[in-house]
């Protein structure tokens, strides 16, 4: 059998992030290359593929996307698509034989994650999360920081993610394409945040909707969450996520010190500072970085380090963050499966 140097990755999808970010990323990568797009817009897809050399034969709709399995050019399916569509593509692309990455946040509800799981699981295929931060060196600053320690136990977190959305992606404020609002697009990223800075999973959240300033965008999904994670040794993070104004803010709060990223969640541009000092750190491409840490795990056998289970774990931690912010009540999280995780 033929060893391959480079695997190639079909986008299924061709909106903002995937020809943004994720074309250009493909062209800086060392193990993987694009070799397929997925989309129903015939025009955008001729368009990509002459900018990217693709083959003629590289081109699916959703219709006859389960055709994929017959590309052996194509070894992972990138799913960049509204989040209702995730479990679907997810499902098919590992009945297909594809190996997966899946965007943020891994389906609509726990139920469909673990729907993906077991089709994966079923097709012995291997998956990542598209988590890019777990890639960029100013996060796994803030992970070394605060799981070692080094400014003391972390006692406090604050992690504010929000963007003024305006009126440009519909399919966000819509509850049957999205599932949820703010939470289940930058608020992940806190989520994500306080487990990495802290290493150890929450015992508890409470949480409370923003008042809703525009009741005219926000009519099915949240325009703003404000909640708290409690830890077991007391530690809590302060969370925030909105549509409707922008932050970038990542702190924690050691005994000894304190370290933060402003900003912390983009995909450049991000400035590290500690109670001792400025972050040296070196940009990098975070795209690139845990596209080809995939492939390179593909080929080696080895682990990735954003696992279905982490995607599986943040979105229980999201339903758990609702259903606090509806009940009024402090939700208890019962998180020890997702113990042995990577990042721990
Ligand atoms: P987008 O609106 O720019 O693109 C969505 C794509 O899906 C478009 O090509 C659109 O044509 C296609 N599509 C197919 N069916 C659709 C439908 N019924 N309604 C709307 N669009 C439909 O969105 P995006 O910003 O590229 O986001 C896509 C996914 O990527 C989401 O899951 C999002 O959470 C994720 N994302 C991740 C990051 C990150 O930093 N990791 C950043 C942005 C987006």
């Amino acid at each position: 059998m033929e060893t391959k140097t480079k695997l190639g990755i079909a986008l299924a999808g061709l909106g903002k992030y995937a020809t943004e970010q994720l074309i250009p990323a493909l062209r800086l990568t060392k193990h993987c290359q694009l070799a397929g797009l997925v989309s129903s817009d015939d025009e955008k897809k001729q368009k990509w593929k002459q900018e990217c050399g693709l083959k003629e034969d590289s081109l699916y709709g959703y219709d006859d996307f389960d055709r994929i399995a017959d590309n052996p050019d194509i070894d992972i399916v990138y799913i960049v698509l509204p989040n209702a569509m995730h479990a679907e593509y997810c499902i098919r692309a590992a009945r297909a034989g594809k190996h997966i990455i899946c965007e943020k946040p891994l389906a609509m509800n726990v139920e469909e994650c673990y729907r993906i799981r077991e089709a994966v699981s079923e097709a012995q295929v291997r998956f990542s999360m598209g988590y890019r931060l777990h890639f960029d060196p100013f996060n796994r600053e803030m992970m070394r920081l605060g799981q070692d320690e080094v400014f003391g136990p972390v006692r406090k977190m604050e992690l504010l993610d929000s963007m003024d959305i305006g009126t440009e992606s519909p399919w966000r404020i819509d509850r049957e394409r999205a599932g949820g609002g703010p939470l289940l697009n930058n608020g992940i990223y806190c989520i994500q945040a306080a487990l990495y800075i802290k290493g150890k999973l929450p015992v508890a959240v409470e949480a409370r909707f923003a008042p809703v300033t525009n009741p005219g965008l926000f009519k099915e999904v949240e325009e703003g969450l404000i909640w708290t994670m409690f830890f077991e040794d007391g530690a809590t993070a302060q969370c925030e996520t909105s549509y409707s104004k922008n932050q970038n803010l990542m702190r924690a709060e050691g005994t000894e010190g304190w370290f933060e990223l402003n900003p912390g969640y983009e995909y450049g541009g991000l400035t590290g500072r500690t109670s001792s000092g400025s972050m040296d750190l070196k940009p990098v491409n975070q795209q690139a970085l845990q596209m080809d840490d995939f492939a390179h795990c593909i080929m080696t056998d080895g682990e990735t380090r954003v696992p279905i289970e982490m995607g599986i774990r943040d979105m229980k931690i999201a339903e758990a963050i609702y259903a606090a912010a509806k009940s009024g009540e402090r939700v208890a999280l019962h998180l020890e499966e997702f113990g042995g995780l990577p990042e721990f």
